[in-house]
Formats: structure tokens, C-alpha cells, sequence
């Protein structure tokens, strides 16, 4: 059980991020969702979390572009809960572009948020960790943490980036308790997933249907996509006593894509 725990999941006002927020306040965790999205949709996340599990929620407006914001979004989870005992660094978006034509901003966007933002949540967050001796950092890096796809330079690079910053922050918190890992999945259907296909359609001169069976699933043996849930239970695990001795670790839940 989490009770007493708070956690701060980056990116958790869809898709993963949400999954994996709403599965530590079923353990009990008080949670800082973050993200972006309606106003009166994000209250309605925080209002059903607090309902069905009985715990407290709140949202940060932190951009993970802005490392101001995300040493504020820290500040604000240590005043209201007093700790931030687990940190998910989630958040993260897409472009798909040859690299000849990659936007400039477009990879200054994808470097700040996919892999930048954890470096500042975690030298925010990790003091107050080893002082109480516990801790657990949870990245969610990718399948693209591991292999390399065309198109999406910045994206492979942020997240073999993230793998080795994991297991950096790993060696230097292994003696205070506090364990760093990622978690790497494969395709999991979220709006990440939906919004890339147009330009995949684009980048490869393909159908939808195409996209999905021939590129999506097609890099995946089990030619099922992952669901968030069971990302979710990957991550609750990982806060568990059992999973104290894993650490540095680059945990693959892609239907057997990176056995290939
Ligand atoms: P999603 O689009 O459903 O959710 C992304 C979340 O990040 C949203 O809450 C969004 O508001 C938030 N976000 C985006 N930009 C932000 C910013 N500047 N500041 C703060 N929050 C911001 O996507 P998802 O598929 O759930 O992706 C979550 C993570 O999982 C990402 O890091 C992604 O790279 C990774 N991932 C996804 C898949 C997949 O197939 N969906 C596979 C492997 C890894």
C-alpha cells in the first residue's frame, strides 16, 4: 500500500501518465497530476480520483518546457503533502519528420520535455528522498529508448537519453533507499499514438489502416498494442518492497519489439 506516500506523475492528465497516477491513488497515494488539457476536464480527473479512492488530488499547470515551473510544480507537492516520495517522469510528445526537414523547435521542444524535464524533477525532488531514506523515480522512457526508428530523431534521442540519465541517478541513490528505473513500452493506444499517424501517413506515403498494421504493430510480435493499465501496474509494482532491488533498470513492456 501506498497510504502516507505522495507521488507527482508528470504528463498525467491522459493516456499513461493517467493511468499510472490513478493506480497509485488505488494504493492510496496522495497524487499531483500535471499536464495539459480543458480546465473543466482536468477537474473532473482530480474530482473522480479523489472520489473512488478516497485520497487527495491536486493539479500542477507546470509546462516541462520551463524549469522554473518545474521546480515550482516540486515546491508546490512538498507544501501541500510535505514530501514527494514517488516521482514519475512522463510527460512527453511526438514529431515525426525526416531530419532534413525537422524543425529546429520542434527538437528543442522534444529534448526539453521528453528528457530535460526529468533532469530538473529529479534534482528538485531527490534531496527530500534520501534524507527520508525512501524514495522511487520512475521514467517513462520507450521501446525507442532501446532501437531507432526513421522520422523521429528527436524522439529516440530524448529517450535513449532518459535511459542513461536512469541509470546515472540509480548509482547515485543507491545507498538511500531510492531506486530509479524506466519503463520502456512498446505502442500503447493513447492520443500520442492517434496524433502521429496523419504525418506517418504523410512520411511514408500510407493508408491509416497501412500505418497501424504495417508500421504500428508490425514492430510488435504480439500484434496487440500494450495497454496503459498494465504500464500502470508495471509502474505500482515498482513501488512496492519487493521491487527494492531493482534499480537501474530499463524495464521493456513492448510485446516482444526489442526481442527482434
Ligand atoms: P499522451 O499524449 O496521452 O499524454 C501526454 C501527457 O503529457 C499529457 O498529459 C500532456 O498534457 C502532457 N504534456 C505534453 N506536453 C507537456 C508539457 N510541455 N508540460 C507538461 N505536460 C505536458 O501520451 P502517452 O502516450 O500517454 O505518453 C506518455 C509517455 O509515454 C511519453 O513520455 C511517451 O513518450 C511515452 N510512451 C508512449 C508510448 C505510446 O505508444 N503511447 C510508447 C512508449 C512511450
Amino acid at each position: 500500500t501506498l497510504k502516507s506516500k505522495s507521488a507527482v506523475v508528470t504528463g498525467s492528465t491522459s493516456g499513461i501518465g493517467l493511468a499510472i497516477a490513478r493506480a497509485f491513488a488505488k494504493e492510496g497515494a496522495s497524487v499531483v497530476l500535471n499536464g495539459f488539457g480543458p480546465a473543466e476536464e482536468i477537474a473532473k480527473i482530480k474530482a473522480e480520483i479523489e472520489t473512488e479512492f478516497g485520497v487527495k488530488a491536486i493539479h500542477s499547470t507546470a509546462d516541462m518546457t520551463k524549469p522554473d515551473e518545474i521546480a515550482g510544480m516540486i515546491r508546490l507537492a512538498e507544501e501541500t503533502f510535505g514530501t514527494v516520495d514517488i516521482l514519475v517522469n512522463n510527460a512527453g510528445v511526438q514529431f515525426v519528420s525526416p531530419i532534413e526537414d525537422f524543425p529546429v523547435e520542434k527538437w528543442d521542444q522534444i529534448i526539453a520535455i521528453n528528457l530535460s524535464s526529468a533532469f530538473h524533477t529529479i534534482r528538485a525532488a531527490l534531496p527530500g528522498m534520501k534524507a527520508r531514506r525512501w524514495g522511487r523515480i520512475i521514467n517513462t522512457a520507450s521501446a525507442h529508448s532501446l532501437v531507432a526508428s526513421p522520422f523521429k530523431s528527436a524522439y529516440v534521442a530524448a529517450k535513449h537519453g532518459i535511459a542513461g540519465l536512469t541509470k546515472t541517478v540509480a548509482l547515485e541513490a543507491a545507498t538511500f533507499g531510492v531506486t530509479v528505473n524506466c519503463i520502456s513500452p512498446g505502442y500503447v493506444w493513447t492520443p500520442l499514438v492517434e496524433k502521429q499517424i496523419p504525418d506517418t501517413m504523410k512520411a511514408r506515403n500510407m493508408t491509416k489502416e497501412q500505418v497501424i498494421n504495417d508500421v504500428l504493430l508490425e514492430a510488435q510480435p504480439t500484434k496487440q498494442f500494450v495497454t496503459t493499465d498494465q504500464v500502470a501496474a508495471l509502474a505500482a509494482f515498482l513501488c512496492t518492497d519487493a521491487a527494492s532491488q531493482i534499480t537501474g533498470a530499463n524495464l521493456s513492456m513492448d510485446g516482444g519489439w526489442t526481442a527482434e
